[in-house]
């Protein structure tokens, strides 16, 4: 399945060219020559929807990027994937030898797009390998895994970036920018709502039913609640109180249908939160002492869209999918090919991980104020 791995190219080589043309940052990407018409070769790891429906499509609509690498155990998927991506068997792996992607000069970072538990394993084998990690939300199982990641992705000198979309999307680099700006003045109160209906028996992402692959509503969808108002505010939420009110138990057993929180900011900020497999949830709003605004999608594909109480109109900005994930993965290839942070590295991901950990013990306490552990 995975073909020649055979290379001309070695990490001595690559750290030679690296010196040569005088790349001299204190942590300079390993085995990634600067230059700025480069494009960074990408490994998609795990071949489902997200992967298949938006990433690969993404990648062919980017300046900085292209797809150079397929990570599966699906044997099955290839044939379909390289005919239409035309990836050389020796960039294939299966999760068994992902580990020899350390001799692939063809594959500068991987994106990591499987169940929520592999998160954490694959990332420190990439990292380990020297490549760069982009990981999807939510980062890992809890903070302690994703902390690990990131000392990993430190020790390895490879960047760690996380998948939160919605941080490339500009309405809401606007309310990022509004929470250090305060327009209407003093914020009072958030809510944010993410949630989508449509849960079917059988589905190919069953894991998203199974506690120990990190399924429920709070990893998939709680965790762009938790991410808004934390850059809706620019504070760290301290303590929450997190109500699992799933009504299908029948379905969902040891993971959250819908969980009610409830985040306590500095400065009596509060931020009420519903996430739920069983409503069509998508709206977020931020109340101040002289007005609000709020976006209704906060979280589509599409592009924001939204409002604010002086008349102001928040226009989806990015066209039609998958172009927020190609502005995504844009961004995240020109801070590795500049040698910048990521817009979100994974000590945002942590952060959030931070509010989740508190919340799931809330909620196994029924609601029981629990305070959000400081990094
Ligand atoms: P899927 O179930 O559609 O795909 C996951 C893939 O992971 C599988 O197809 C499989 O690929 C691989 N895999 C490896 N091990 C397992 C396992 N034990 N059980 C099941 N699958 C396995 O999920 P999604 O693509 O929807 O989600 C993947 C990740 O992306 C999740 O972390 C999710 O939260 C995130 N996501 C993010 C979105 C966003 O908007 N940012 C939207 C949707 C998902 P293979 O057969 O190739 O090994």
């Amino acid at each position: 399945m995975t073909g020649d791995r055979t290379s001309g190219w070695t990490r001595r080589q690559a750290l030679q060219s690296l010196a040569l043309a005088g790349a001299a940052a204190a942590w300079a990407p390993r085995g990634l020559a600067q230059a700025p018409s480069r494009r960074i070769g990408v490994a998609l790891v795990g071949l489902g929807h997200y992967s298949r429906d938006l990433l690969a499509p993404a990648l062919q609509l980017t300046k900085h990027c292209r797809l150079a690498g397929l990570v599966t155990g699906s044997p099955g998927k290839l044939p379909e994937w390289q005919g239409r991506y035309g990836v050389p068997d020796r960039n294939v792996y299966s999760y068994d030898d992902f580990h020899r992607i350390a001799d692939n000069p063809d594959i500068d970072a991987v994106y990591i797009a499987t169940p929520n538990h592999l998160h954490k394993p694959l990332a420190l084998v990439a990292a380990n390998a020297g490549k760069h990690v982009w990981c999807e939300k939510p980062m890992a199982m809890d903070a302690t895994e994703g902390e690990a990641m990131v000392k990993a992705c430190r020790d390895n000198k490879v960047q760690l970036a996380v998948g939160y979309r919605m941080q490339h999307e500009p309405n809401t680099r606007r309310f990022m920018a509004m929470a250090k700006e305060r327009p209407f003045g003093r914020i009072i109160k958030l809510r944010a709502d993410a949630g989508w209906w449509g849960w079917r028996d059988g589905a190919d992402d069953a894991w998203r039913l199974d506690p120990a692959r990190g399924g429920g509503a709070m990893y998939d969808m709680g965790v762009y609640c938790v991410n808004a108002a934390r850059y809706c505010t620019g504070l760290e939420p301290l303590a929450v109180s997190a109500f699992d009110e799933t009504a299908r138990r029948d379905l969902f057993k040891g993971v959250d249908e819908t969980m009610r929180f409830r985040l306590e900011f500095p400065d009596d900020i509060v931020a009420e939160c519903v996430t739920s497999f069983g409503r069509n949830l998508n709206t977020l709003q931020v109340d101040c002492e002289r007005g609000w605004y709020a976006m209704s999608p906060f979280q589509g594909y599409e592009g924001n869209a939204g409002r604010a109480s002086d008349g102001t109109v928040f226009e989806p900005q990015l066209g039609p999918r998958p172009r927020m994930q190609a502005e995504q993965m844009d961004q995240d290839a020109l801070a590795i090919l500049g040698n910048t942070a990521p817009r979100a590295p994974g000590e945002e991901g942590v952060a959030d991980l931070r509010v989740l950990d508190a919340a799931f013990a809330s909620a196994r306490g029924d609601g029981k104020r629990v305070e959000i552990a400081r990094g």
